[in-house]
């Protein structure tokens, strides 16, 4: 099962991707935490793409598509993958579906996470990362989620920010890319809306991020394939 999951910054969508991919046995190949790995380690892409991110700007494509085709290629992916955070742009969203042509593989699940740009910006700056696992969910403006004091609400890990989710202006260029339809994320997203309109084997999902985590996720799992 090969899947593409689009939602802006903040609709909840690392979360619901951390579910989804629990359900088909997936790895989930994040382009944004392949870049803090790599910023973690201080790696050549991570120096070269700590600049680009803290400012809420794209990554430049050249870094970029390789860095996610390679990860493609890996075992881990034989069996399918859930990727999160690429294709970003129209442009890759070509690029992802000519590679993946060119090796034979078919998409089978496009998941897209709709939310109102101000309730995601909102959500954003709430957010905290656990530093045991990602994808432990914690917002400090979020009462279902909210950390247990100053630590992670599921394990009790320590809890930091992202830089770039403290800075308005460089969320509001996140979401200016996201948000989109001529050649940023949106345009992606309905470049493979299109694909599915006219290939049957293509399953594009709409889901609200609005709701709480557990409505989101429950409308989720009612529209995906067993
Ligand atoms: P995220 O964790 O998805 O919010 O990604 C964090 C940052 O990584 C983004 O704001 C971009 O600077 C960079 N990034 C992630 N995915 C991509 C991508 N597909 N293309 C270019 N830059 C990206």
């Amino acid at each position: 099962m090969n899947i593409l999951m689009f939602g802006p910054n903040g609709s909840g969508k690392g979360t619901q991707g951390a579910i989804v991919k629990k359900k088909y046995n997936l790895p989930h190949i994040e382009s944004g935490a392949i870049f803090r790995e790599n910023i973690g380690k201080g790696t050549e892409i991570g120096l070269k793409a700590k600049e680009y991110i803290n400012r809420g700007e794209l990554v430049p494509d050249e870094i970029t598509i390789p860095m996610i085709l390679d990860r493609l290629k890996k075992d881990d992916c034989k069996k399918g993958w859930l990727l999160d955070g690429f294709p970003r742009s129209k442009e890759q969203a070509v690029k992802l579906d000519e590679a993946l042509k060119a090796s034979g593989l078919a998409l089978n699940v496009v998941i897209e996470v709709g939310l109102d740009r101000e309730i995601a910006k909102n959500r954003i700056m709430g957010r905290r990362l656990c530093a045991n696992d990602n994808n432990h969910p914690n917002n400090v403006f979020i009462d279902a989620i909210k950390p247990k004091g100053d630590k992670c609400r599921v394990c009790g890990g320590k809890l930091s920010s992202r830089a770039d989710d403290q800075d308005g202006e460089a969320i509001n260029k996140r979401h200016n890319i996201y948000y989109d339809t001529q050649t940023g994320t949106l345009a992606a997203a309905y470049y493979f809306k299109g694909l599915a309109k006219k290939d049957p084997k293509i399953k594009y999902v709409t889901i609200d991020g609005a709701p709480s985590l557990e409505k989101v996720n429950a409308e989720l799992m009612s529209k995906l394939p067993s």
